[in-house]
């Protein structure tokens, strides 16, 4: 359902991030993207949510070829929606529940169900009770669900999270890595990247392995991390695999 096609990307003249990556997500699945510092993890999602546009290739939503202009963009990322590593990159609006509204105000959607939206995502991932808190006096991981809130408001098919777990403490990972799976089991499509592996991509149905803007692998999380030359090449610690 979301897939990208001998996608290649630069930022300048120097240096190809992206070097023709294709990968296919489907419907449903969990998937983790696992990748050192600067193997093109980040290049790669933002060509998943159309931020970027892609030098070559391109991006498919359900069978459907993504276009750059405003409105193409606006349909695509009501179903694909992006949670950018750093929850500072994207919440900005003064309270939790106008951030959380953005998105689903920005579609149009008239007040009563904005309103029903914000309840509703704020509740799914714990925060209710936090509408009128200023979000920069949240803790991380608290930052960290309202974005994944604002998300959920867009009721989205796919959510692509960038190094959700970076910055958590241990617990921190764990309850995220339960919220994500629940919402996997939920219907929503999740696509994360980390250059740690750790719980999540033990979650994961399938786990894609980038070195250096292309895909050196691809397989279940026992496929990969039975196999230590794929994590030495990509400079990855072996995993402890919760089975
Ligand atoms: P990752 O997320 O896996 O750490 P990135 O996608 O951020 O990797 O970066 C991939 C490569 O592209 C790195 O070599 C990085 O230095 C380079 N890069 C990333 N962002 C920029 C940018 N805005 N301008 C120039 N080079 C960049
Ligand atoms: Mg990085
Ligand atoms: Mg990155």
């Amino acid at each position: 359902m979301l897939e990208v096609k001998n996608i290649k990307y630069s930022y300048n003249a120097d240096y190809q991030a992206l070097k023709g990556v294709s990968l296919k997500v489907e419907k449903g699945d969990m998937v983790a993207l696992l990748g050192k510092n600067g193997a093109g993890k980040s290049t790669l999602f933002l060509h998943l949510n159309g931020i970027y546009q892609p030098d070559e290739g391109q991006v498919f939503i359900d069978g459907e070829e993504l276009k750059y202009d405003k409105k193409s963009l606006l349909k695509f990322r009501q179903k694909v929606g992006i949670v950018f590593q750093n929850p500072d990159d994207q919440i900005f609006a003064p309270t939790v529940e106008e951030d959380v509204a953005f998105g689903p105000l920005n579609l149009g959607l008239p007040m009563e169900e904005v309103q029903d939206r914000v309840e509703e995502a704020l509740s799914r991932v714990g925060m209710s009770g936090f509408e009128k808190t200023a979000p920069h006096h949240l803790s991380g991981g608290q930052k960290k669900r309202v974005a994944i809130a604002g998300i959920l408001a867009m009721k989205p098919e796919v959510m692509v999270l960038d190094e959700p777990t970076a910055g958590l403490d241990p617990q921190g990972v764990v309850d995220l890595s339960i919220l994500l799976n629940e919402l996997n089991d939920e219907g929503i499509t999740i696509v994360i990247s980390t250059h740690e592996v750790d719980l999540v991509p033990n979650y994961a149905k399938k786990v894609f392995v980038l070195v250096d803007g292309l895909l050196i692998a691809e397989g279940t999380p026992k496929e990969i991390f039975a196999k230590p030359e794929i994590l030495e090449q990509a400079n990855l610690k072996v995993p402890i695999v919760t089975d």
